[in-house]
């Protein structure tokens, strides 16, 4: 018996406040939304995280997270949208099946951008941007 909470929803075996379904995907309030209308897209299959789901879902998935975004912020008068999809648990991954966060946004909702930081030199960039090129 798969205990995937987004496979029991997509089975109806939870329930949830579903706004959008097609033969593979589906998306629905986030039980504890940032900001009211925070939605879930997620593909009916099980994947864990962007590195498992296949190409051609990703692809399929695209244009739909952008159907969602722009219906959430015309449904709850967004100023703005975030997207965010977390990956593993260092990166915040609660539910273990792949889904896009659609996050409205408003002027004043008080949240801000994670802070960054400067690299310290560029011989350091130079060498960060090596690495990951490095793993191609
Ligand atoms: P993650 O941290 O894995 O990217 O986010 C998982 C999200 O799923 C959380 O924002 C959480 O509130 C939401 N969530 C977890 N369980 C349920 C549930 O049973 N129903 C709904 N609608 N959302 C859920
Ligand atoms: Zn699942």
């Amino acid at each position: 018996m798969n205990e995937c909470v987004f496979c029991k929803i997509n089975r109806g075996d939870v329930s949830s406040n579903k706004v959008y379904e097609d033969d593979n995907f589906f998306a629905f309030l986030d039980i504890n939304p940032v900001n009211l209308g925070h939605v879930l897209v997620v593909p009916k299959n099980h994947y864990e995280n962007i590195y498992s789901a296949p190409d051609e879902i990703l692809c399929g998935l695209g244009p739909i997270v952008k159907k969602i975004a722009i219906v959430v912020k015309k449904g709850v008068n967004a100023d703005g949208i975030n997207i965010i999809m977390n990956n593993d648990s260092a990166a915040g991954q609660i539910v273990h099946h792949a889904h896009f966060h659609i996050i409205p946004r408003f002027a004043d909702d008080g949240f801000r951008h994670w802070i960054g930081k400067p690299y310290p030199n560029k011989e350091e960039s130079a060498k960060i941007a090596e690495k990951i090129k490095d793993s191609f």
